[in-house]
């Protein structure tokens, strides 16, 4: 027996070249990481009392509300959420129309009306695309169907992609079972699709069901930072959950058409117009220190 084995052989009776057991630590409790958009949400208001509801209400002021109406059906809105994708909303209407015409289905008319904040002019009533015919297409053909929307080679493996993983998941194309869902599981549910991101998620699940999800493109994005309204290093990705944690869900809505509204109409990528924008006097992009 080597010394290091006798040790405690004394302090141990009944039990030879055991050690007793030493007094158990007691674990603190582990704190709970912050959640970072609730803990930014809070500073916001804590630092910028009300800045939240004043960009809201300003937006109002100048655009009006913006009561919920349902577009048109959730697959419709995903393959057309997918064609907007770098291109411009008029361009993805065109692209939209020819996917009607080559590939009809016997299902009614529809018609889409975008409302306030959509780029384009809506579609006319027609009928819509029939998902199998387009799933079954070669991905050559989709691509010179839907040319006239812009990047067609990326769009038309995007479409095919959701439609196939649709199909595997649910037996057939239709996506209306995620208005059951909670917003965050519905979400979570389209984004496993390959390219379908947070954005193109809360489009079609803001705009079909009215969940309270609030899709974050370039003018929401251009708006919010130059107001303040989000961190600095917070990502596009990231900005989508902040806003969830900034806003009621009632207000989500309103607050994505009013923004983008305002993107597109007067805080421009270039020579935003300060003088007729309602926001200026709590905007920190005029002000750094603006309150
Ligand atoms: S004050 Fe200027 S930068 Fe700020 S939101 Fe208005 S237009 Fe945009």
């Amino acid at each position: 027996m080597t010394e290091r084995a006798t040790e405690g052989v004394s302090a141990m009776p009944g039990a030879p070249g055991r050690r007793p057991p030493a007094p158990r630590k007691k674990l603190k409790p582990k704190r709970r990481k912050p959640n970072p958009y609730l803990a930014w949400a809070k500073r916001l208001e804590r630092t910028r009392p009300g800045i939240t509801a004043f960009t809201l209400e300003r937006l109002r002021g100048l655009y009006g509300p913006q009561p919920w109406v349902r577009r048109w059906d959730p697959t419709s809105e995903l393959v057309m959420t997918i064609l907007t994708q770098n291109s411009a909303d008029i361009n993805a209407e065109h692209a939209f129309v020819e996917l009607r015409r080559a590939y009809p289905s016997r299902r009614p008319p529809e018609r889409h009306t975008p409302g306030p904040g959509w780029g384009g002019v809506g579609l006319p009533e027609g009928v819509p695309p029939d998902w199998a015919l387009v799933d079954a297409a070669p991905l050559e053909e989709l691509v010179e169907v839907i040319r006239p929307g812009g990047l067609p080679n990326q769009k038309a493996k995007g479409i095919k992609a959701a439609l196939r993983s649709i199909h595997e998941a649910r037996g057939d194309y239709s996506l209306e079972f995620l208005g059951d869902m909670t917003a965050i599981d519905a979400r979570t549910w389209l984004t496993a699709i390959n390219g379908v991101g947070v954005k193109t998620a809360s489009v079609v699940l803001l705009f079909s069901f009215g969940l309270p999800l609030m899709p974050v493109d370039r003018h929401v994005e251009r708006v919010a930072r130059r107001v303040g309204l989000l961190p600095k290093k917070a990502n596009a990705e990231q900005a989508h959950d902040h806003f969830l944690a900034m806003l009621q869900p009632d207000e989500m809505h309103e607050a994505h058409v009013n923004l983008i509204r305002h993107g597109r109409l007067v805080c421009h990528a270039r020579n935003p117009e300060h003088d007729r924008c309602p926001l200026r006097e709590r905007c920190r992009f005029i002000d750094p220190k603006a309150p």
